[in-house]
């Protein structure tokens, strides 16, 4: 459906000052206000614009964003934005699902359908729940794009699609519309029940925190599985037990999950009990600080997870952050006994593989052990990256054997 008429038939355009196309021509999604030349009008925040070089040349196409980036980029090819435009980019996400194994299972009902820029389609997540998507619209234009998103879903998943939630937050204020509410007809429940990787897990869509799971630790969560037998395990920044239900399924000797959300803590018992009933007494469930935990705990965990949330969400708040993880890792390499494991996590986008290693270098440092990496992590195939825009890559992991 390429277009033959001139942009602003269609749709207002931008215009890049010379020299400006550069990334965009590398495909990366992000147009940064100080390349814009000029535009046909004022541009509002969520409508669709095209861009343009600096002689006349489409280069792309996409919303129109409030701040520093001034537009995020959802096409290199000159196209409607339809419902054939919204069903052929979910059947492409799809596709990549399911040819990376992500397909119904016994095993495995529960992805990241579309992962924002890693699927071309910069602010808008869809978390697929066992037939319920999750919505959420980081930007004004995907948020209101929302009804042929979800048509475009009906066509894509046909019967497999039971119910689609909106989850998306600041965009509602902009637009006056209500609260999270169903964007379709629906009797589903929440709780949703999932598989992942043969286990089972409540996630409350509704009420927990992001989409509901953290689907981006699955490959991880599965490794601890493969370290935990016999071991004594500690939890840091549980949630609802993810890591803590496969530490109890590998036959862990005990296990302890650390949040500071009551709600996260009564939701991984249940989930403790709904996968291991028999060995349920084996998990102990502490409402606490991580911070305040580290300082009195035992020193006998042979298996620590470190998981926090992101630290930093700017770059001003970037070296603080740092300094954050440190202090964690420090503590935790400290305490933890001779021999143990210990898997640490960023998903800051903004720290670095770079930044994190040094971080946990230094606090090695700082805890004086012996400290060696077996395992690099990262996030799994239904969180792709483009190699244009290794922003993306937001989850860095590493997995340390502590003398
Ligand atoms: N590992 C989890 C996801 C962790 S999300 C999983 O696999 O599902 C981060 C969690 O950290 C959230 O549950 C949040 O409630 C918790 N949290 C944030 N700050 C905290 C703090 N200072 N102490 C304890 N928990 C905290």
């Amino acid at each position: 459906m390429t277009l033959k008429q001139k942009p602003s038939d269609q749709y207002p355009s931008l215009s890049l000052n010379k020299g400006r196309d550069q990334s965009i021509l590398r495909k990366h999604p992000w147009i940064f206000s100080g390349a814009i030349r000029s535009t046909s009008g004022k541009l509002h925040e969520g409508e669709i614009a095209e861009v343009f070089d600096y002689e006349g040349n489409y280069l792309a196409s996409g919303f129109v964003e409030n701040g520093s980036i001034a537009a995020k980029i959802f096409t290199f090819e000159r196209t409607v934005i339809n419902i054939d435009f919204w069903v052929e980019k979910l059947s492409a996400a799809w596709v990549l699902r399911q040819k990376t194994g992500l397909t119904e299972s016994e095993q495995t009902n529960a992805w990241r359908l579309v992962f924002a820029e890693g699927d071309g389609l910069p602010g808008l997540i869809l978390d697929y729940y066992n037939g319920l998507v999750v919505f959420l619209a980081q930007s004004l234009g995907m948020y209101k794009a929302r009804f042929d998103i979800v048509r475009a879903l009906k066509i894509c998943l046909k019967e497999k699609l039971t119910a689609v939630y909106d989850k998306s937050v600041f965009t509602k204020k902009q637009e006056g519309t209500q609260d999270q509410h169903f964007l379709t007809e629906t009797n589903a429940e929440n709780p949703v029940m999932i598989k992942e990787n043969g286990y089972s897990f409540l996630v409350d869509f509704m009420y927990g925190q992001k989409t509901g799971f953290f689907l981006d630790q699955r490959d991880n969560r599965y490794l601890v599985g493969k370290y935990s037998k016999g071991k004594k395990v500690l939890n840091l920044f549980s949630y609802t037990g993810g890591f803590s239900v496969y530490a109890l399924k590998n036959d862990a000797s005990a296990v302890y999950s650390v949040d500071s959300s009551s709600t996260a803590i009564e939701l991984a018992a249940k989930n403790v009990a709904l996968n291991c009933p028999e060995i349920a007494d084996r998990h102990y469930g502490v409402i606490a600080d991580v911070k305040d935990y580290l300082q009195q705990m035992e020193s006998d965990f042979d298996l620590i997870i470190l998981d926090p949330p992101a630290f930093a969400k700017h770059r001003e708040s970037r070296h603080k952050a740092i300094l954050g993880y440190k202090y964690l890792n420090s503590a935790a390499i400290k305490r933890i006994r001779k021999g143990g494991i210990l898997f640490t996590f960023s998903c800051s986008q903004l720290v670095t593989a770079d930044l994190f290693e040094s971080m946990i270098l230094s606090a090695g440092i700082e805890s004086g052990r012996n400290v060696r990496v077996i395992h690099r992590l990262s996030q799994p195939a239904d969180h792709p990256f483009s190699i244009f825009h290794p922003e993306g890559n937001y989850l860095k992991g590493l997995v340390l054997y502590v003398e």
